[in-house]
C-alpha cells in the first residue's frame, strides 16, 4: 500500500509529501486497505472453524483504527482497565473482549467483572483468589482462563519472548495443575487456557510446542483455547510470512481437540505494515542524517534494537550511499540505525521509516518535552487526520498542580 509513482512515495493513492505539507512532521501515515487486507488474510486462515480474533490493543490503540478493526468483526485483547474501557466505548462486544496482564488491580478486575467480558486471563494464583473474592462480593459469575507459562522459547529476540520459565508472565505448570485439580468456586468458572509465547514468530512449531506442553492440564473440553499473538511480519521487506498453512494444518486441529473455540490475539500482524513514520531531514553530517523524528516518537529501534527500513520519500535518481539516521533526542540510543542505502537528501526533504504501525504511536512518549506526532489515515484517494499533534502546552503543563 506504500509504493513509488514517478519517484514519489504514495500511501494508497495519496502522495506522502502532500500529507507532510498539510500536517507537518513527524507524522504517522496509515493505510486502511492494508489493515483490511491483513484482517481478511487472518479470517481466511480460520474459515468456518469457531474462532475469535482478538486484536491486541497495545500494538496500536488509535480509536479510529480500532473502529475499522471492530467493524471487521474482530474482538479485543486488552491489558489494562483503560484498554477494556476503550474497547467497550468503541462498541466491541463484551463477549469479544479478553483481559490479560500480570498486575491487574482490584478496581480493574471489578470493572471487567461488572462488564461481563469474555475472559479475564489470570496470571497468578493470587490473582485467581482475588477474582473469586470480588465475584463473591458482587454475586456475579466470572469467566476466566488460566494464562499458563509453557516454558518454551521461540526463536525471537530475547526482549520479546514471554514464555520462558524465568519470564514474569503466566502461571507455572505446577501451580496450574494444582488449580485445575483443587480450585473450587461458586462464582469463578475456568473456561479456557491461554498461552502467549512471544512476538515476531514465523514458524508454527513453537505454537504446537506450547499447546502440547499445556494439553495435559485439560480434562474434559474447554470452551476456548487462547493461543496468544505473535505472528511475525517482514520488517526486512523480503516478503517473509508467518507459516499460516502449518498453523492451520497442525495447530488449529490440535486446539480443537482440547477446546470448542480457537482464540488468537494478533497485534503486530494486523497493524505493523499499515503505517510509515514520515520525518523531515534537519541536518546532514558525514555518515549521519539527523531527522525530526526521535525515539520518543518511535522507540522500537532504541528499546529492542529493532531494524526498520528507511527510504527516501522522493527519489531523484541520485547515487545511493550508506548513512546512519538519528533523531534529535539527547540520548545515544536515539538512532534508527546505520547503513541505510539512501539518496543523500537535502535539508527539508522527507524520509519514511517503514512498518511503524505496531508499537509505534502506542509507545510514543514525551521524553525531552516533545509532543507526540500526528496520525493520518489514507483511504484510497482521500486522507484525514485521525489524531492531531499533541499541543506543546499539554506536554508542558497537563496535570500540573501548584
Ligand atoms: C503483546 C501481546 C499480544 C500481541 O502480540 P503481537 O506480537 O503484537 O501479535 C497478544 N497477547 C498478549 C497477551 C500480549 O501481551
Amino acid at each position: 500500500m506504500f509504493e513509488y509513482r514517478d519517484g514519489i512515495l504514495y500511501c494508497e493513492d495519496v502522495p506522502v509529501p502532500e500529507i507532510a505539507r498539510k500536517y507537518g512532521t513527524p507524522v504517522y501515515v496509515y493505510s486502511r486497505r492494508e489493515i483490511e487486507r491483513r484482517i481478511s488474510k487472518l479470517k481466511s486462515v480460520f474459515g468456518d472453524v469457531p474462532h475469535l480474533i482478538a486484536y491486541s490493543l497495545k500494538a496500536n490503540n488509535n480509536p479510529i483504527l480500532l473502529k475499522i478493526i471492530k467493524d471487521a468483526g474482530l474482538g479485543a485483547d486488552t491489558v489494562s482497565v483503560g484498554e477494556v474501557k476503550l474497547a467497550l466505548d468503541l462498541g466491541f462486544e463484551p463477549e469479544k473482549i479478553v483481559f490479560a496482564g500480570v498486575g491487574k488491580r482490584r478496581y480493574e478486575l471489578e470493572f471487567a467483572i461488572e462488564k461481563g467480558i469474555k475472559s479475564i486471563n489470570v496470571e497468578s494464583y493470587e490473582e485467581l483468589l482475588l477474582i473469586d473474592e470480588i465475584a463473591k462480593a458482587l454475586s456475579r459469575p466470572v469467566a476466566v482462563a488460566l494464562r499458563v507459562n509453557p516454558d518454551v522459547a521461540p526463536k525471537t529476540i530475547d526482549k520479546i519472548a514471554t514464555a520462558k520459565k524465568t519470564s514474569k508472565f503466566g502461571i507455572d505448570m505446577e501451580t496450574a495443575r494444582h488449580i485445575f485439580s483443587n480450585f473450587k468456586s461458586g462464582y469463578v468458572q475456568i473456561r479456557g487456557l491461554h498461552v502467549h509465547i512471544g512476538s515476531q514468530i514465523f514458524e508454527y512449531e513453537p505454537y504446537i510446542e506450547a499447546v502440547e506442553k499445556v494439553a495435559p492440564l485439560v480434562n474434559g473440553k474447554l470452551e476456548f483455547f487462547d493461543v496468544g499473538g505473535g505472528f511475525g511480519v517482514d520488517y526486512e521487506g523480503d516478503g517473509r510470512e508467518f507459516d499460516f498453512e502449518g498453523f492451520k494444518k497442525y495447530v488449529v486441529p490440535r486446539i480443537l481437540e482440547l477446546a470448542d473455540e480457537v482464540v488468537t490475539e494478533p497485534g503486530r500482524f494486523i497493524i505493523a505494515k499499515s503505517s510509515i513514520l514520515v520525518t523531515e531531514v534537519l541536518y546532514r553530517k558525514p555518515h549521519f542524517i539527523i531527522v525530526d523524528a526521535g525515539m520518543n516518537d518511535f522507540s522500537r529501534p532504541a528499546y529492542y534494537g529493532a531494524r526498520h527500513r528507511i527510504v527516501n520519500v522522493t527519489l531523484k535518481g541520485r547515487k545511493k550511499e550508506a548513512v546512519g539516521v538519528g533523531g534529535p533526542v539527547c540520548e545515544s540510543t536515539d538512532v534508527f540505525g546505520k547503513d541505510f542505502e539512501l539518496e543523500i537528501p537535502d535539508r527539508g526533504e522527507l524520509l519514511a521509516i517503514m512498518d511503524t504501525g505496531a508499537y509505534g504511536m502506542s509507545m510514543a512518549s514525551n521524553y525531552n518535552a516533545r509532543p507526540r506526532p500526528a496520525e493520518v489515515l489514507c483511504e484510497g484517494k482521500s486522507y484525514r487526520l485521525i489524531r492531531h499533534r499533541e499541543p506543546l502546552e499539554d506536554v508542558l503543563w497537563r496535570g500540573v498542580q501548584e
